[in-house]
């Protein structure tokens, strides 16, 4: 999950990092007073969670109040790369005599961290990068031993930044852990007139993992890619969209995650990862066919449960339940074993839809949903198949 910039000055500032003044607001009118609150200059930056606002015009320097509310309204009524701007921010404005660059960023890849920093920082840092790694320093980090000052002012010297920019980038290491960020940026990181490090512009992306610890941003808009993800993160499923026509669901992520590969190795392709998890209840198998099934790329269904915890007969129960509130209009193959599962399938059973029906091994499951979903879609999907 991505910050807003003035939630990550916020963070920035709790761990004594110098940001400037700021306030922010929805309305132009309130811009005014904020600037004339600020001493009456102020930059209005739109707060947008994408980068390159500054290059789109959704960041400006504002003379006075009435400049100030002006500018606000402009940047209100703009869309940066598909992102509405809903709320601007007014800094005091800082006298800039450098910018840096400084990030750490999780490196997959590499199973550590990196620390990115440059003496050229700014909006044109993507093209430094690109014309001239050397100007920008990556260095690695070990999670286990930190950023401390030693280290800090490797960091520094390897990138070029002033010796005050030892105690910044060790503040930085800090928010990165302590907020439970995977990646924590400052461009510009500008040296002022007065010689002062400022974070003049921050990003912050939090580990989505830690989310349950991280209540203070809420549930923030945007945050999942696809409405579904949405709506299933808030029934509590773990939902991921994947662009194939059988819908799964199961219960544990392994067990899904073979599910995924049994559909792959019958010829289709899977069309989400759903895991309704350990002791699913009716309700929980309710919503996550609810999800699936307003999915219309879905052209069959796969319920794979083994019942450990979960039990097979509220599994059962829920795909039953689930009839009542959603229309079922595709097929649906059920494969239900371990606790309760006799039960589970009798009730299966007794409701006796003509679209559900039943198998007894995954891999059987996997192949009755593969080939009842691409008998609707051609292989090579949709558009490829002439039209007769
Ligand atoms: P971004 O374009 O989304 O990265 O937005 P930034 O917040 O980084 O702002 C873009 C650029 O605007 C910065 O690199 C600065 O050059 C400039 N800028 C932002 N705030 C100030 C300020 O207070 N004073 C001055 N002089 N320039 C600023
Ligand atoms: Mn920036």
């Amino acid at each position: 999950m991505d910050l807003y910039e003035h939630q990550a000055r916020e963070l920035f500032a709790e761990h004594g990092i110098v940001v400037p003044r700021a306030e922010i607001t929805d309305s132009a009118a309130q811009a005014r007073v904020i600037a004339r609150r600020l001493g009456g200059r102020a930059v209005v930056k739109a707060q947008v969670r994408t980068g390159g606002r500054g290059k789109a015009g959704g960041v400006e320097l504002a003379a006075d109040p009435a400049a100030a509310e002006e500018t606000a309204r402009r940047i209100l009524g703009m869309d940066i790369k598909g992102h509405p701007v809903r709320t601007v921010m007014l800094a005091e404005p800082v006298d800039i005599e450098a910018e840096f660059y400084v990030s750490y960023v999780l490196d997959r890849a590499a199973g550590t961290f990196l620390a990115v920093a440059s003496a050229e920082g700014g909006t044109e840092i993507e093209e430094v990068a690109a014309a001239r790694p050397e100007a920008v320093a990556r260095i690695p980090v070990d999670p286990a031993e930190g950023v401390t000052a030693a280290k800090a002012a490797r960091i520094a010297d390897a990138a070029g930044l002033p010796p005050e920019a030892v105690d910044v980038l060790v503040r930085l290491w800090s928010v990165l852990t302590r907020e439970d960020a995977l990646l924590v940026e400052v461009n510009p990181l500008v040296r002022t007139a007065r010689g002062q490090l400022v974070a003049l512009d921050g990003k912050v992306t939090l580990d989505d993992n830690a989310r349950f610890r991280r209540a203070r941003w809420g549930a923030q808009e945007g945050t999942y890619d696809d409405p579904l993800e949405a709506d299933a993160a808030a029934k509590g499923l773990t939902y991921v969209k994947l662009d194939g026509e059988v819908g799964v669901i199961g219960n544990g992520a392994g067990l899904v995650m073979s599910t995924l590969d049994a559909v792959a190795g019958c010829g289709a392709r899977p069309a989400n990862f759903l895991d309704i998890g350990g002791g699913a209840s009716a309700r929980t198998m309710a919503d996550g066919l609810g999800v699936i099934l307003s999915d219309p790329a879905v052209k069959a269904v796969l319920v794979n449960v083994f019942g450990g915890i979960t039990a097979c007969d509220a599994v059962a129960d829920g795909i039953v339940r689930a009839l009542d509130s959603v229309r079922l209009t595709r097929p649906l193959v059920v494969r239900l074993d371990g606790n309760n599962a006799a039960r589970g399938r009798a009730l299966l059973d007794a409701r006796a839809h003509p679209l559900i029906q039943q198998a007894a091994t995954m891999d059987g499951a996997a192949q009755q949903a593969a080939g009842l979903a691409l008998a609707t879609t051609p292989l090579g999907g949709a558009g490829t198949w002439p039209s007769t």
